[in-house]
């Protein structure tokens, strides 16, 4: 996809502060964050949307999923539960798909947005 800002990033072509990268996704600092935590994880591979996605995407997705704690938590916003189950920390995930979803950039990515509640008072924190 040689006009996408996402492949461009995921091909060092336009600068990011990456935070992971592996052979088939990137992680890396939003440029407007929404939060004080708030990175993006991308397939290196152009997905144009979640609603493009079918079972032949099950492998990057869980990919994208399952790095969320790991990334989070180096991050500084990780879940912490104490001895008497109390919770702290924490972080939202989300994937805007389509306009009516609030998707701005067509390449597939998972936002992680998270620090002292950042959202609070908002019902939506995007
Ligand atoms: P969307 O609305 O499509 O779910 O989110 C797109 C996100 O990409 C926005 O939060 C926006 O700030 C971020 N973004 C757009 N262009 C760039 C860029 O060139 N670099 C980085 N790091 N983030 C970008
Ligand atoms: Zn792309």
């Amino acid at each position: 996809m040689t006009d996408c800002i996402f492949c461009k990033i995921a091909a060092k072509q336009i600068p990011s502060q990456a935070i992971y990268e592996d052979e088939d996704v990137l992680a890396f600092k939003d440029i407007n964050p929404a939060a004080p935590v708030h990175f993006l994880i991308i397939p290196k591979q152009h997905v144009a949307t979640l609603s493009q996605c079918d079972a032949s995407h099950t492998a990057i997705l869980g990919k994208m999923l399952s790095l969320v704690p790991k990334l989070a938590q180096e991050q500084g916003c990780g879940v912490a539960v104490d001895a008497a189950g109390a919770a702290a920390g924490g972080y939202k995930t989300l994937i805007n798909s389509g306009p009516d979803g609030g998707q701005e950039v067509y390449h597939l990515h998972l936002h992680v947005i998270g620090g002292p509640h950042p959202w609070r008072g908002q019902r939506s924190p995007l």
